[in-house]
C-alpha cells in the first residue's frame, strides 16, 4: 500500500492573519489559479472534486432558492477551467424532510443542471432529508436510483441485489466511479448515522474495488472541533462516527478522504489507517452564514504530479455574482496525498 505521507499541511496562517481571516477575495499567491484564470495546459493532470454543503436554508426560503441554482450553474461554467470530475452534495438538501414538496422539486431541478450537462454527481440524505426512522419519501421520489442509473458512471445502490443486501433504501446509499488525472476513484454516499447494514454494504463495495481510491460522503461525521462523535447523531439504529472510522474507514485502506456537512462550520483532521496511510476528513457547512449560506461551497483540486490536494472555499453568488474566495487557514489549505503509488 501507499507510503505514509505527511499529515495535512497548514501553510496559510500568515496570509490569513494578514488579511484578517474570512472575506479575502482572491486565493493566496501560492495557490493554483482561480476558475476564471485556470490554465488549460494543466487539465490533463489536475482535476477537481466539488462539495455542495447543506442547501437546506436556500430551499426553506423561496427568496434564497436561486443560490442553489447559482452553485450548480457555476459548476457547469467552471467544468473546463477546473476540470471538474465529480460533485457531491453532503446532504440536508432541503429543510423540511417530507413536508414541503416544492423544496424537493426545486432541489431536484437545481441538481439536474449537473445531470443535464453531463457532470458526474450524486447526493446523500441528511437528517433534514430523511426521518430518524430512515423514512425518506421525497428523497426517494426526487433522487431515486432511477435518476442516475442511465449514467454509466453510476455504480449502484444498497439493495439492488436482494440476495446480498435484504434492505433496499434506494439511492440513500449509492456509489459512483470516475477516473481523472490518472487516478481511478470510487465515491460512496452513505445515509445518516450509517446503520450496520450500510457498513456491511459499504465495506463489501470497497473490497470489491481495491484498486480504486475511495471517497466517502456522508452527512454527519467530523465536527468543527475536529472530533468524531462517539454516539450516533439521529438514529437508534445508527453508528457513531468514531465507530464508523474504526469499523469501515480505518480497515479499508483505499479510503483516503471523507467529506461531510451538518455541523455548522469548518473542520479537518487526518488520521492514519490500518495500512499506515493518511485519511483526510473534511467538514464544511455554511448554513449559518448570511443568506442561508451565501453560496459558499468547497472545491478540492487534485494535482497528482505534486501529490497535493488544494482545497478552496468559494461562493459564486457573493460580490453581486462576481464570486468570492474565503482564504483564511480553515478555509483554504492543502492536503498531502500520494497519487503516484499504485
Ligand atoms: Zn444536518
Amino acid at each position: 500500500m501507499r507510503k505514509v505521507l505527511l499529515v495535512a499541511t497548514l501553510f496559510l496562517l500568515t496570509i490569513a492573519s494578514a488579511c484578517g481571516g474570512d472575506d479575502a477575495s482572491t486565493p493566496a499567491d501560492n495557490m493554483p489559479a482561480t476558475p476564471t484564470s485556470g490554465a488549460p495546459a494543466e487539465q490533463s493532470t489536475s482535476f477537481t472534486f466539488v462539495v455542495i454543503p447543506d442547501t437546506q436554508y436556500y430551499m426553506a426560503k423561496p427568496e434564497l432558492s436561486a443560490t442553489f441554482a447559482a452553485q450548480t450553474q457555476w459548476i457547469v461554467d467552471s467544468r473546463d477551467s477546473l476540470n471538474i470530475a465529480f460533485v457531491s452534495h453532503v446532504g440536508d438538501i432541503v429543510e423540511h424532510i417530507d413536508q414541503v414538496e416544492q423544496e424537493w422539486i426545486d432541489a431536484g431541478k437545481y441538481m439536474a443542471i449537473l445531470d443535464d450537462n453531463g457532470i458526474k454527481n450524486n447526493v446523500v440524505a441528511g437528517n433534514h432529508d430523511a426521518s430518524a426512522e430512515g423514512v425518506a419519501t421525497m428523497f426517494d421520489k426526487y433522487f431515486p436510483a432511477g435518476r442516475y442509473e442511465k449514467f454509466d458512471w453510476y455504480g449502484g445502490y444498497m439493495g439492488e441485489d436482494a440476495s446480498l443486501d435484504p434492505a433496499n433504501r434506494g439511492n440513500m446509499n449509492n456509489y459512483e466511479l470516475f477516473s481523472a488525472g490518472g487516478l481511478d476513484v470510487i465515491v460512496l454516499h452513505l445515509e445518516p448515522d450509517i446503520p450496520d447494514d450500510v457498513l456491511a454494504w459499504a465495506g463489501r463495495i470497497l473490497k470489491e474495488n481495491p484498486n480504486r481510491r475511495a471517497i466517502i460522503s456522508t452527512h454527519a461525521f467530523l465536527t468543527p472541533a475536529n472530533d468524531r462523535p462517539t454516539a450516533a447523531a439521529f438514529r437508534s439504529d445508527g453508528t457513531a462516527a468514531e465507530a464508523v472510522w474504526e469499523q469501515l474507514i480505518k480497515p479499508n485502506c483505499n479510503v483516503f478522504l471523507v467529506v461531510n456537512g451538518h455541523y455548522p462550520g469548518e473542520g479537518r483532521r487526518t488520521d492514519t489507517n490500518a495500512c499506515g496511510d493518511p485519511v483526510h476528513q473534511v467538514l464544511q457547512d455554511y448554513q449559518f452564514r448570511a443568506n442561508g449560506g451565501d453560496g459558499w461551497l468547497r472545491y478540492l483540486t487534485f494535482k497528482p504530479d505534486e501529490n497535493k490536494i488544494y482545497v478552496y472555499t468559494y461562493s459564486p453568488t457573493r460580490k453581486d455574482g462576481a464570486g468570492d474566495f474565503e482564504t483564511d487557514a480553515d478555509s483554504q489549505f492543502t492536503l498531502d496525498y500520494d497519487m503516484q503509488s499504485e
